[in-house]
C-alpha cells in the first residue's frame, strides 16, 4: 500500500475515532496499529505485521541512519509532511584557500529556509576575511579564538573592535567591513544574513571593485599617478595570510582616535552575560534590538540545556526559526497544520529548521550540554509558551479540551520557563 493512502486512512479513522470520543492514548495506539509502513512494535499496540514492515532488506547508508534514528524509525505521532527541517555544515563543500575556509548552508541546501542563510567560516592568525559590504545585514557568533573586526559608517566614523569566544557582531546591509584572525590561532566564527538566498560568493571586495575600474579613474579618484597603483590586486583576494595587526589601542589611534571612532557599538560581549531565564534543566540568553540595538533585524536565543532537559513546547509568532547546533546533540518534532508532524535528530554543526508559528521543543538526548542558537529574522525575540498558555485559561477551559484532571493543571509551570526544569 503507498504511503499517500496508509496516511489517507489513518486520517479518516483517526477523525472517526475522535468523533467516538476515545481517549488520546488509545487513539495514539490505534492509530499505529494501523500504520503499515511504518508499523512498529509497541506495547498494547496490535502487533500485525510488526517487526517486519519495518525491516529493510536492501541498501543502506549505516552512518547515517545512526545519526537519524527518529528519521528512520519515527515516533508513532510523526506524520504528513512538514518540509525540510535539517541540513549539516559537513554535508557542503568547503571552500578552502591559504589563510582559512568557508561553507555556508543557504535557501539553496535547506529550501525551507527564506528568511536566513549561514556562513560558518575559519581564518589563522593573522589571516584576513577581504575588505567587502554586501545587500543583506550579517549577524556573527565567534565560535573560537580570537578577531579583529573593522567597520565604516557612512558619516565616516570607523569602528573597531577585537571580538573572542561567544561575543556576536552585527554589520548593517552595506556598510563596509573585515574580519582579521588574532593569535594565538586565528578564530572561527558563524555568520548568519537575513536573506535565504545570500551566497558568500556574491558579496562586494575590495580587490575586484579597483580591478575591474580603469587604471586611469582610479588614478583621478586617489589623487595618485598610476604608476603608484602598478601593485593593486587583479583578482579577488577573498581570504588571505597576513601579518597579525598592532594592538587594539594603536589601531585605533592610527586612523585618528577618537575624533573618528564610531559612536554606535556593532560588537556585544556575550560572555559576562547573565542569562535571561535559567532553570535546573538550563538557560537561555535572549540577544536582540533591546539589549543590542544595532541588531535590528537579527535576533537570538542561546540555549544550553543539561542531559534530559528540554526547551518547552513553544511556538514563535513573529518568524520561522534557524537554529545552529554548537555542541551536543538532541531532538526535535515540528508540528504545523493539518495534524502533521517531523521529528529529526540533530548533532553539532548541524542547521534546523521551523516553519513560521510550527509548534516545536528541543531535547538533549546526550550526555553532555547541548547548545543551540534559535535565530529569527525579527527586531525581538517573542515566543508563545504552551504550558503559560494552559495556566492563564480557566481550569475548566483546559479540562473541556484536555480532559487534564483540575490539580494536575495547578502543577504545569505558570511562568514561561523557556527550559524545563528537571
Ligand atoms: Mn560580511
Ligand atoms: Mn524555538
Amino acid at each position: 500500500m503507498s504511503d499517500q493512502k496508509t496516511d489517507k486512512m489513518l486520517q479518516d479513522g483517526v477523525s472517526r475515532r475522535s468523533v467516538l470520543g476515545i481517549g488520546s492514548a488509545a487513539l495514539a495506539a490505534a492509530a499505529f496499529a494501523g500504520l503499515s509502513a511504518h508499523a512498529q512494535t509497541r506495547e498494547g499496540a496490535q502487533k500485525a505485521e510488526g517487526d517486519h514492515s519495518s525491516s529493510n532488506p536492501g541498501q543502506e547508508n549505516k552512518p547515517l541512519l545512526a545519526e537519524n534514528p527518529n528519521s528512520n524509525t519515527p515516533p508513532p505521532t510523526d506524520f504528513g509532511d512538514v518540509g525540510p527541517i535539517w541540513y549539516s555544515y559537513d554535508l557542503t563543500k568547503r571552500r578552502v584557500q591559504e589563510g582559512g575556509w568557508t561553507h555556508q548552508v543557504t535557501q539553496r541546501e535547506l529550501p525551507s529556509s527564506t528568511d536566513l542563510a549561514g556562513v560558518n567560516m575559519r581564518l589563522t592568525a593573522g589571516s584576513f576575511r577581504e575588505l567587502h559590504w554586501h545587500t543583506a545585514d550579517e549577524w556573527a557568533i565567534m565560535l573560537y579564538g580570537n578577531a579583529r573586526v573593522t567597520l565604516l559608517n557612512p558619516d565616516g566614523t570607523i569602528f573597531i573592535d577585537d571580538v573572542s569566544k561567544g561575543d556576536l557582531w552585527y554589520f548593517p546591509a552595506g556598510f563596509p567591513h573585515s574580519i582579521q584572525g588574532l593569535g594565538p590561532d586565528g578564530c572561527e566564527f558563524l555568520l548568519v544574513f537575513d536573506q535565504g538566498m545570500f551566497s558568500e560568493d556574491g558579496t562586494f571586495l575590495l580587490s575586484e571593485f579597483v580591478a575591474h575600474t580603469p587604471p586611469e579613474v582610479l588614478a583621478k579618484n586617489f589623487g595618485l599617478p598610476e604608476s603608484a597603483l602598478a601593485n593593486f590586486p587583479t583578482g579577488p583576494l577573498y581570504i588571505f595570510p597576513a601579518d597579525l595587526p598592532k594592538s587594539l589601542e594603536e589601531d585605533r589611534a592610527a586612523v585618528g582616535g577618537e575624533k573618528v571612532r564610531s559612536s554606535i557599538q556593532y560588537t556585544f560581549k556575550m560572555e559576562g552575560m547573565a542569562p535571561t531565564k535559567r532553570t535546573t534543566g538550563g538557560e537561555i540568553r535572549i540577544v536582540d534590538s533591546h539589549n543590542f540595538p544595532v541588531s535590528k533585524n537579527v535576533a537570538v536565543a542561546i540555549n544550553t540545556i543539561k542531559p534530559g532537559g528540554m526547551r518547552e513546547l513553544h511556538w514563535h509568532p513573529n518568524a520561522s526559526e534557524w537554529q545552529f547546533w554548537m555542541a551536543g546533540k538532541g531532538r526535535m518534532t515540528v508540528f504545523m497544520p493539518v495534524g502533521s508532524a517531523r521529528t529529526a535528530d540533530f548533532n553539532a554543526n548541524d542547521v534546523g529548521f521551523v516553519p513560521f508559528n510550527a509548534g516545536h521543543y528541543v531535547e538533549n538526548t546526550g550526555d553532555t550540554d547541548l547548545v543551540f542558537l534559535e535565530l529569527f529574522k525579527a527586531s525581538e525575540v517573542l515566543d508563545v509558551s504552551l504550558n503559560q498558555w494552559i495556566r492563564r485559561l480557566p481550569p475548566e477551559m483546559v479540562h473541556s479540551h484536555l480532559k487534564l484532571d483540575k490539580n494536575a493543571i495547578q502543577t504545569i509551570p505558570a511562568e514561561k520557563l523557556e527550559i524545563v526544569p528537571r
